[in-house]
């Protein structure tokens, strides 16, 4: 009879003192810090961490975002990046159109497309170390 006294007694505040001290958690709290669950960039490790450091500058090093649309005029051409002096560059001339112009474009002004006239401009294009 004392014995189960003691038992439930003991039970009751041992409960009590894990509750207050926070032991008693679930195991998903207990691993957690104490603000929540971590943010991307509280856990994010290696390219992942680079590429989130870069955006927060306004950087897009390894083209994540979609590209910005440009007219294709003289005045406001198609910016194509790259990390050499010439790239390949396939046009869609028209929306519906099945087949792809392809053109070499080379480092310097804007070039026009030979089919409908684009233009698009060659812009160096550092890759991130
Ligand atoms: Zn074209």
């Amino acid at each position: 009879m004392a014995g189960r006294l003691f038992l439930r007694g003991f039970s009751r505040a041992t409960l009590h003192q894990l509750r207050s001290s926070g032991a008693g958690r679930p195991l998903h709290r207990a691993v957690t810090t104490e603000r929540g669950i971590p943010t991307d960039d509280e856990q994010a490790t290696g390219l992942e961490r680079r590429a989130l450091q870069a955006l927060k500058q306004g950087k897009d090093p390894y083209s994540i975002l979609k590209p910005k649309s440009y007219a294709g005029t003289k005045e406001d051409p198609h910016i194509v990046p790259c990390i050499g002096n010439k790239r390949l560059v396939g046009c869609l001339c028209e929306e519906d159109n099945t087949a792809i112009v392809w053109f070499w474009l080379h480092e310097g002004d804007a070039q026009r497309c030979p089919s409908c006239g684009s233009h698009y401009k060659l812009v160096h294009h550092e890759l991130p170390k």
